[in-house]
């Protein structure tokens, strides 16, 4: 198994965007960054590298 991690950066309120999807696991790629950089969702605010993972889940159901 291996669980497809992404580097992305991302701001406050986009990372709360990845926090609460179930099927994503969020978090600081590094904790010791200090330089903001532009948020690549909303290319508006700031913000700090995160690893984005793709949560497989393990039972799949499908439809109702
Ligand atoms: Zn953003």
């Amino acid at each position: 198994m291996n669980n497809q991690t992404q580097i992305m950066t991302l701001c406050a309120s986009c990372a709360k965007i990845y926090y609460s999807m179930p099927d994503q696991r969020i978090r600081r790629a590094d904790r010791t960054q200090h330089i903001k950089e532009r948020c690549e969702i909303c290319q508006t605010h700031l913000g700090y590298d995160y690893a984005v993972t793709e949560v497989q889940k393990k039972d799949r159901r499908a439809g109702k």
